[in-house]
């Protein structure tokens, strides 16, 4: 019942009727069999996990389609994990020298391993515990002839779940599924990134959603503000009925801005840039009016893989990157594994502090044979458009020394091959680690350009973790000592004369735009889904008003009161972008 508040993850509100999905993952009982069907169950077994594979395959297919290659290549590797022996072969031995069913040991062995998954606090291996728990209720399902819930559903269905997998999520009928809530979950999950490339309107992390509601049950679901409200009252309908007219209203207005520049009333060009995780997200950067890349996260690639990519996959999606880009600017930021981004491979050494651990730019220069795969593979997609490389999470002069003296020498290898590249690339670095900001004068010698990475530039800032959805109400980017730090960056690099964004979610929230601006910001790179919305806001307001806005705000002392301060200006800027829905 009531109002319960989540973590917004994929935005647009809808309204519907709930279904609650049983994510339990259906643990079998122990069932005995007698020596003789030791046979008979080790086929109706290996049918099980053959068919599972083949409906991976059949989603593999379906979400390269809708969401392209990369994003897909999640259940690629699910279908991998149900080939592999190591995993299938413990599930026989048991079947064979224990005499249980197939069902047992399939949710045994798998529940053995989702557990040991989950038992680690780091988030990423809660997401490895439900791509698991995914597997184990497919084969399950396959077992008992069982048709998923999912492919019962009613159309005008809000789906809550304790949590969901990716491919319980991709494979969502639109047609029927409105959106989703769920009470674990964070926004750099799996799950939320293909509801985001998918559309479906998101609420992750409620907490305790699934106790306070019941089937059929009607529900608002708020993906913008990360709200899902249980058996709203006449009044809250009516509200949120005109929440969504508004919305669509205003969404429809913003088409009309595609093609006109983003320009403030002054005339003041500010360069709008897309932030991307796959390749092919640069068409929608571009569908939706944003000028180019500001940062790809080529992290993705680790993370939809079983292994390590080739330097021929990171050249083949730097260089289609580039491609689709048509000559517009692209900013490729290297690998930023660990903390909440893990790969495979990396699994068997847990850190008891993975956020200050080693991390990003900290592992590359660990792993030198890993970091120049990817180094050679971007410089030689120079050849193909106007490529910058940044490095994420530089905190000392000597990390950044050591990444550009690394680059160099790729340089001299692919020369002495005759390969062609650019020799003048630009490489630059993420400003998002407070010791980088305070020392940007310095770094702004050496760097060819800075990107303020306000996500973690917060979250070490405010010492506040940014993937726990308990202290989400502490993480403000509005908090005056972020403010200060992004103002002594935009004037570090204004000095030395290097460009400067900030590629953060922040330059996706409308009244931080307003104070980026007046901090001197003339380049912002954000998710496709936002540009209109920004672009639509950055037409609204000149930079004098802005300067006006950075000034006052930087007058005040506490991040709650900036806030308001800020929600409001923008309210004033371009009120059809709110819906009269309060401030939180
Ligand atoms: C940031 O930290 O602001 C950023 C853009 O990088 P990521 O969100 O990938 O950490
Ligand atoms: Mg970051």
């Amino acid at each position: 019942m009531g109002l319960h508040r989540g973590i917004g993850v994929s935005p647009g509100i809808v309204l519907g009727k709930v279904m609650i999905l049983d994510t339990e993952h259906g643990r079998a009982a122990r069932r005995a069999i007698k020596p003789q069907q030791v046979k008979p169950e080790l086929a109706r077994f290996d049918a099980a996990i053959k068919s599972s594979i083949e409906e991976l395959n059949d989603v593999y297919k379906q979400a390269e389609k809708e969401m392209g290659k990369e994003t897909a290549g999640i259940f690629r590797f699910h279908a991998i994990m149900l080939a592999d022996k190591m995993l299938i072969g413990p599930m026989r031995r048991l079947i064979e020298e224990e005499l249980v069913s197939a069902e047992y040991a399939v949710s045994s062995k798998l529940g053995e391993l989702a557990d040991r998954f989950r038992s680690n606090k780091d988030s990423a291996f809660t997401t490895k515990a439900n791509d698991v728990e995914d597997l184990s209720t497919r084969v399950l399902h396959n077992l008992v002839g069982q048709r998923s819930r999912l492919r019962k559903i009613e159309p005008g269905t809000i789906l809550f779940a304790r949590d969901l997998t990716p491919s319980q999520t991709a494979g969502m009928d639109r047609g029927k599924i409105l959106g989703f809530a769920t009470d674990l979950g964070g926004k750099t999950g799996h799950t939320a990134i293909v509801a985001r490339a998918l559309n479906i309107p998101a609420v992750v992390g409620c907490q305790s959603l699934t106790d306070a509601a019941q089937d059929g049950s009607m529900a608002i679901l708020d993906g913008d503000r990360g709200v899902v409200i249980v058996n709203p009252t006449y009044e809250q309908i009516q509200e949120y009925l005109g929440y969504i007219e508004q919305a669509r209203v205003f969404k429809l207005s913003l088409g009309e801005l595609r093609d006109l520049p983003a320009e403030t009333t002054d005339g003041t060009r500010i360069e709008l840039l897309g932030n991307i995780e796959f390749a092919d997200e640069v068409n929608s950067v571009l569908e939706q009016g944003g000028e180019g890349v500001g940062l790809y996260r080529t992290e993705f690639l680790y993370l939809t893989s079983t292994h390590e990519p080739s330097e021929k996959a990171h050249f083949e999606a730097y260089k289609r990157c580039l491609e689709l880009a048509k000559g517009r600017p692209v900013t490729i930021r290297t690998m930023d594994l660990g903390a909440d981004k893990m790969t495979q491979a990396r699994n068997e050494i847990p850190e008891r502090n993975p956020f200050l651990g080693n991390r990003s730019i900290r592992y590359c220069l660990r792993s030198l044979p890993m970091f120049k795969r990817q180094l050679r593979a971007l410089v030689r997609a120079s050849a193909f458009g106007p490529l910058k490389i940044m490095f994420p999470l530089i905190t000392t002069t000597s990390e950044l020394r050591q990444s550009k003296y690394l680059i160099n020498d790729v340089m001299e290898d692919l020369a002495e091959d005759g390969i062609e590249f650019d020799r003048n690339m630009k490489i630059g670095m993420m400003v998002e680690v407070p010791a980088a900001a305070i020392m940007a004068g310095v770094f702004a010698r050496e760097a060819d350009f800075f990107s303020i990475g306000t996500n973690d530039l917060v979250q070490y800032t405010l010492a506040v973790d940014r993937t726990n959805e308990r202290i989400a109400s502490l993480y403000n980017p509005a908090h005056p000592a972020v403010i200060h730090l992004i103002r002594d960056v935009v004037r570090a690099a204004r000095h030395q004369d290097i460009p400067v964004s900030c590629c953060g979610e922040s330059a996706a929230e409308l009244e931080y735009v307003l104070l980026l601006i007046g901090l001197g910001l003339r380049t912002l790179s954000v998710n496709s889904g936002s540009v209109p919305r920004i672009k639509r806001m950055i037409r609204s307001v000149s930079v004098a008003q802005c300067e006006r806005i950075a000034k006052h705000a930087m007058t005040l002392d506490s991040d709650v009161q900036i806030s308001a301060f800020l929600r409001d200006r923008a309210r004033k800027a371009v009120p059809e972008a709110f819906d009269g829905r309060s401030a939180d």
